[in-house]
């Protein structure tokens, strides 16, 4: 973990609601991990940092890639800064992804999305085999479809409405399109719903699954225990402990 006063290089409109923020953050890019993340500060827009995933992290070029959704008052400011702003930020955050595994299937829900780019790309270096599954509501919510294609992977696709890809959900598109087998390890970062299904699915196909998970976060450093979620081995920090975890470890039926 560091800290680092980034300068912001590039704030792309990705759609209506969500950003791609590029920083020029090379102490952070050279440590951060597929799967960890970082906090930004909001400069008093609110009162805590914002925790977001790392999308992506260019070690050579020292940039790191952030996409969000602006849903509040702290997303909101960090998708108005401007190309040269000034962003204080601290990370990389919390145990990233396991990338043991001979081939990944990931699998992204919304804006659970954006930390599965730099997962593929890490993985694609490794000449793992990776396949993606994305969902969302609408097909102007699917997101990162462009930078998937770049890494040479073309997502299969789940709507709820149907308007892009299988209508349903990604466990309805694993079903019906995904090509499966006993080496697959998923990998998913989405909705709590959407994880949970996905553990009794994993399970019924014994496969195994490592989740990435969001909760309601004060430090985010493992401090304020703000973020705890109950595990076959007690609370667990998703903030110190996650937020990647197998999903065997989360006692599912205590959540929500
Ligand atoms: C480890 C981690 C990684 C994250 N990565 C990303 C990311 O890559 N991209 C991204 O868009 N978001 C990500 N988030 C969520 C993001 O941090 C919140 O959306 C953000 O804090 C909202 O702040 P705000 O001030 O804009 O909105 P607020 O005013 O704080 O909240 C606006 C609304 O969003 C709801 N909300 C706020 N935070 C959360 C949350 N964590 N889970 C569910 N609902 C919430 C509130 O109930 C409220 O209705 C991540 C969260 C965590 C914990």
């Amino acid at each position: 973990m560091d800290r680092e006063n980034t300068s912001v290089l590039e704030n792309i409109a990705l759609n209506a609601d969500h950003r791609m923020l590029i920083v020029y953050a090379p102490k952070l890019a050279a440590l951060a991990h597929p799967g960890q993340f970082a906090e930004l500060a909001t400069d008093g827009a609110t009162l805590l940092r914002k925790p977001i995933s790392i999308a992506m992290a260019d070690k050579e070029k020292g940039t790191l890639t952030f996409v969000f959704r602006m849903i509040g008052s702290g997303t909101e400011h960090l998708g108005n800064l401007k190309p040269t702003s000034a962003l204080d930020i601290i990370g990389p955050l919390g145990n990233g992804f396991d990338l043991n595994c001979r081939k990944a299937l990931l699998i992204g829900g919304g804006v659970g999305t954006p930390p599965l780019l730099y997962l593929a790309s890490q993985l694609k270096k490794e000449s793992k085999e990776v396949g993606i599954v994305l969902g969302a509501r609408d097909k102007a919510d699917l997101l990162l479809l462009d930078e998937f294609a770049k890494l040479g992977i073309e997502p299969i696709c789940a709507t709820d409405n149907g308007s892009a890809g299988v209508k349903g959900t990604v466990v309805t598109a694993l079903e019906e399109k995904a090509v499966l087998d006993s080496g697959t390890k998923l990998f998913a970062c989405g909705p709590w719903p959407m994880l949970k299904a996905l553990a009794v699915f994993s399970e019924k196909m014994s496969l195994e699954l490592e989740v990435l998970l969001e909760a309601y976060m004060g430090c985010g450093m493992g401090i304020c225990v703000g973020c705890t979620v109950p595990t076959t081995e007690g609370m667990k920090r998703v903030c110190k402990e996650g937020p990647a975890f197998n999903a065997k470890e989360i006692l599912w039926n205590k959540i929500r």
